[in-house]
């Protein structure tokens, strides 16, 4: 079997020229970085914005065993697929964050023959984006420490600065510092601690940001420590959201890139589906839909956490409503619900799958609550049996959904053309005005909680811990209780447990703690140990990755 890197210099790229005249994008507009990649300018979508619409399709997942279920990689099969049956079609997904790719997880171009190119770029600088967010993350620590050591004119408190440095590795070493140590000379001694760049609230700000002005106000709104008076202080405070908008200038444009089928796909920003909504940008998908008559885009985690945020949050406030949505589900992970260890899941196993489909089903029901039409994806496996995919096939049938094996890791676009068919007829049949949402922006913030834990986590009570309930009552008190909800929990369960496999309901659902994003435009209800610094394992794939002097790559996947 080859694998992903060499399956991927196998492929025959085209001038990146060639796809964006092939979407009509005049070269005005267009910045090559290199042969193969181009940004789009963001005032692009500006002249196009009276376009119809094409159909936006959101792809998510039944809740994931540690390695994925490969949204990304049906996401990229499905898009090649409908341009097989002559649709255009574009697929808009995040930027891979490079320290997951020297670690376990690996990269995020999807695999075999359903990849993003040249995915050796995309895993790693790109087009420099997570680089421009980082160094405008620690600008912002740079001058709030040099505001605290020069007379602390706003009177912040060092011991209440929210605001961590970033960095894009993984290096948990640095998840809890003390920094200005040193002397007077070196500033103000402090706690302290380093963030993985995409867990940074800018990464969420740039995605909802369409334009350079969007950006700068959402800059501005972030809340990075408290004063001495307990009042929020902004970046606005600082005024210095002039100068990272100019920093994030190119990083605010859209990524052009191709499948490995050469068709188009834009690759913009990535932000976790934990801590904030988990989808690439806006503006890239709302271009993708002035472009294309389908659109396929990916919600980070299960559809208890990306697909809800996408729906609630994203559709709700930026009108970006699926005509389908597609969930991805594997036999692997639905025998793990079923009991069966990890490294027991290529064997065969009909009574471990019947245990753990019900997953599945409340991924499915959760999904029909917002009146989208579903298609179940099969991501096919080399292990999998005929017996196993066709007791999933009956199962999702008998749900009154669409299902469809999609073998497109295998065979390309040969592989998804059942699925794209099935995803066209679905969206024929949706009737987006009909959307509903689970909460309404307007509920109370408790109640929007309550409405998520029992409908989507299937929450029996909902508790707020004293520490909740105290942020709470700050929230309201500086008026920001109105915003949405972003709840983050843990992806290995629908529930906040991650020991609770399959499809667990009626527990007790325990919010310990709120974090505000004012400046992404929601609150973060924490129900569980959230990591935004990941470590390296024992071995790490970095051990795996190697160039030589032919430029000749290995290890990438
Ligand atoms: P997700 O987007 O859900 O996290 P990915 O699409 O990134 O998942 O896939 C996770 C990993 O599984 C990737 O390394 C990918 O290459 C691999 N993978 C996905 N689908 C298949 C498949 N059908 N057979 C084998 N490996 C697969
Ligand atoms: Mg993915």
């Amino acid at each position: 079997m080859l694998s992903d890197i060499e399956i991927a210099k196998n492929a025959k790229l085209k001038n990146i020229y060639e796809i964006s005249e092939r979407l009509e994008i005049p070269d005005d507009y267009i910045n090559p970085y290199g042969k193969n990649i181009a940004k789009i300018s963001h005032q692009y979508y500006d002249k196009i914005k009276d376009k119809k619409d094409g159909k936006l399709i959101l792809v998510t997942a039944i809740t994931p065993t540690p390695a994925g279920e490969g949204k990304t990689t049906t996401s990229i099969g499905l898009t090649m697929g409908l341009n097989k049956i002559n649709k255009k079609s574009i697929v808009t997904l995040r930027e891979p964050s490079l320290g997951p790719v020297m670690g376990i997880k690996g990269g995020a171009a999807g695999g075999g023959f359903a990849q993003v190119l040249p995915m050796e770029d995309i895993n790693l600088h790109f087009t420099g984006d997570i680089h421009a967010i980082t160094t405008a993350h620690n600008l912002i620590s740079a001058v709030l420490d040099a505001h605290i050591k020069f007379d602390n004119e706003l009177g912040i408190d060092p011991t209440e600065v929210f605001w961590k440095r970033a960095m894009d590795m993984n290096d948990r070493s640095l998840r809890e510092i003390i920094i200005g140590t040193g002397g007077k000379a070196n500033g103000v001694p402090r706690e302290d601690g380093f963030i993985i760049t995409a867990a940074s609230e800018i990464m969420a700000v740039l995605c909802l940001s369409r334009n350079i002005e969007e950006l700068k106000e959402k800059l501005s709104k972030i809340v990075i420590a408290r004063g001495y008076d307990k009042k929020p202080i902004t970046v606005g405070d600082l005024k210095i959201e002039g100068a990272l908008a100019l920093i994030l200038k190119d990083a605010i444009n859209p990524n052009l890139v191709q499948t490995i089928e050469n068709t188009p796909a834009i690759i913009h920003g990535g932000p976790f589906a934990n801590i904030a909504h988990g989808t690439n940008s806006i503006i890239a998908t709302k271009m993708g839909l002035k472009m294309s008559d389908y659109v396929v885009t990916e919600g980070g985690f299960g559809a208890d956490l990306g697909a809800e945020k996408y729906l609630d949050f994203v559709a709700q406030n930026y009108n970006l409503k699926p005509s389908t949505i597609v969930i991805v589900a594997t036999i692997r992970a639905l025998k793990y619900h079923g009991g069966m260890k990890l490294n027991e899941l290529k064997n065969e196993s009909l009574e471990n799958l019947k245990k753990g489909i019900e997953n599945l089903g409340v991924h499915i029901e959760n999904m029909k609550k917002f009146n989208i039409p579903v298609v179940v994806a099969i991501n096919k496996f080399y292990s999998d049996t005929d017996s196993e995919i066709e007791f999933v096939k009956n199962y999702a049938e008998d749900k009154d959904v669409f299902v469809s094996v999609n073998e497109s890791f295998e065979k390309g676009s040969e592989g998804a053309v059942d699925l794209a068919q099935k995803v066209v007829n679905s969206c024929n049949k949706n009737n987006e005005e009909k959307m509903t949402f689970v909460y309404q922006n307007t509920d109370e913030l408790e109640v929007k909680i309550e409405k998520i834990a029992r409908e989507i986590y299937r929450a029996g009570n909902v508790e707020f811990s004293i520490n909740a309930r105290k942020k709470i009552k700050f929230l309201k008190k500086y008026g920001y209780d109105k915003l949405p909800v972003i709840i983050a929990k843990t992806q290995s369960s629908i529930s906040d447990d991650k020991s609770k496999l399959g499809a667990p309901k009626g527990y007790e659902f325990t919010v310990r703690d709120f974090e505000l994003s004012a400046g992404a435009g929601f609150v973060v209800a924490l129900a569980g140990d959230i990591m935004r610094m990941p470590g390296l394992s024992k071995v790490p794939n970095a051990v795996n990755l190697n160039i030589d002097n032919s430029g000749n790559i290995e290890g990438l996947s």
